[in-house]
């Protein structure tokens, strides 16, 4: 039997048809690369944006002509949306076999073996999380592709209830492997030639296992042998401790890279998102982060209209993107999630105003990363080469620790290399490098 994933959404959405290929592959299923070839296709989805959810929704439409054709076809939705959706999704869309939220993977093969026997009709087709699950997956061998970076979720769900936010109510309370856990998948990576990592959670500053915070993980974890870099995402404000920012300072093999979502530059703002912080917090740990790291790549989100954002509460977010000075940003327009407290809040921005304000900052913000770019001509890094660029054949790419992309034209270099480089030049965002010829 061959199966077919297509995800959607985030890192963690990835890192999770990770874990389901390895459970499919566990029990004898192959991958396919196309769903035509397929027996089994999973559509593992997110919910975090309307848009995200529409395009899922086109596309299981799309494998409907698939089903007519083959009957025997098994097609089923994973993810966030299947936990929002449940039965909805199998009551509009009948040609959908399943629906399984991301703490229940463990029950495919149960499904899977219902839908292709004789008693179909009195086989569960719906897993629903349990809202305390306590689900890591701390045994499954997620299958993935092999190359340089492995993704290592450490921690599922969230606990913080950000009022524009889905994911604690379809992914659930806050839960942590064990580090030691942890460890042992990072060193089955190096033995699978892996060099770097990301640690993966929905807000990895509040990792605890009972005896270890984060802190504490990402210092083990700099200390695998074979594990070259180490990376992490993604970070709340509120919980980024200077612990936290100093085990990065002393461990060479910790990248300087934080993503620190803002959301917003207002007080005002981001008690109505129920961040926790305010603009000064953040502005302090800008500050705290700067002094112990040097370079440090900064990066961010925003939202962009979220209810009741006036032009001065926009105003104090511009501000904000000018003084950090972020190296890059991800900015969205707000878009209300039936089920969010912010769903229901009244004094709603208009769509021609949200892209308004999206456009503002993004103008601003990629002078702001071109500027910085420029500032970096003329000085040493060193890349990990991970393999050709998207956009020649000729040319290799690698990241600074700083998480910027850095070209090296015309040239051959090994996959999972450290390389020092010389940046020669900046061409938008994009930095180009020149390999330095040690003796
Ligand atoms: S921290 Fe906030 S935005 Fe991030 S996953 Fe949790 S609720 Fe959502």
């Amino acid at each position: 039997m061959k199966y077919f994933i297509e995800t959607y959404g985030c890192q963690m959405n990835k890192y999770d048809s990770e874990l389901v290929a390895g459970i499919l592959e566990g029990a004898g299923y192959c991958p396919s690369l196309r769903p035509e070839d397929a027996d089994v296709i999973l559509v593992n989805t997110c919910s975090v944006r309307q848009h995200a959810e529409q395009r899922v929704l086109q596309r299981l439409n799309s494998f409907k002509a698939l089903k007519l054709e083959r009957p025997d076809l098994k097609i089923g939705v994973l993810g966030c949306m299947a936990q929002r959706l449940g039965e909805k999704i199998l009551v509009e869309k009948p040609f959908i076999d399943f629906v399984i939220g991301p703490d229940s993977y463990r029950n495919i093969l149960q499904v899977l073996n219902g839908v292709h026997s004789e008693q179909r009709e009195s086989s569960p087709k719906i897993f629903l999380n349990e809202y305390e699950s306590k689900e890591t997956y701390a045994d499954v061998c997620p299958v993935r592709v092999r190359g340089v970076n492995a993704w290592v979720a450490v921690m599922r769900g969230c606990n913080n209830y950000c009022t524009y936010c889905i994911v604690p109510y379809v992914r659930g309370r806050e839960r942590s492997r064990s580090a030691q856990n942890v460890i042992e998948e990072i060193r089955r990576l190096v033995d699978e030639g892996f060099v770097e990592v990301t640690l993966l959670g929905q807000n990895v500053n509040s990792y605890w296992d009972g005896e270890h915070d984060f802190a504490d993980l990402l210092a083990m974890v700099a200390k695998v042998e074979g594990i070259e870099r180490v990376r992490f995402a993604t970070s709340h404000p509120k919980d980024l401790s200077e612990k936290l920012v100093r085990v990065i300072a002393e461990n060479e093999k910790i990248c300087n890279h934080i993503h620190l979502p803002v959301q917003s530059g207002s007080t005002r703002i981001l008690q109505l998102m129920n961040r926790h912080y305010s603009r000064e917090d953040f502005l302090a740990k800008v500050e705290m982060i700067r002094k112990y790291l040097n370079p440090v790549g900064l990066t961010t989100d925003i939202i962009v209209g979220f209810p009741g954002e006036e032009e001065d509460d926009f105003r104090q977010t511009v501000e904000l993107v000018r003084e950090v000075e972020f190296d890059s940003a991800f900015v969205f327009k707000y878009s209300p999630r039936p089920g969010t407290r912010a769903a229901q809040f009244d004094d709603m921005v208009s769509a021609a105003e949200k892209t308004r304000r999206l456009e503002e900052i993004n103008t601003l913000q990629k002078e702001i990363t071109k500027s910085k770019n420029r500032q970096l001509i003329g000085q040493r890094g060193v890349i990990l080469v991970e393999g050709r660029s998207k956009k020649s054949e000729t040319d290799v790419m690698g990241r600074l620790e700083t998480n910027k992309i850095v070209v090296i034209p015309n040239t051959i270099l090994p996959k999972g290399k450290l390389v020092e480089v010389t940046i020669v030049g900046a061409d938008g965002v994009t930095l180009f490098g020149r390999v330095n010829h040690q003796n």
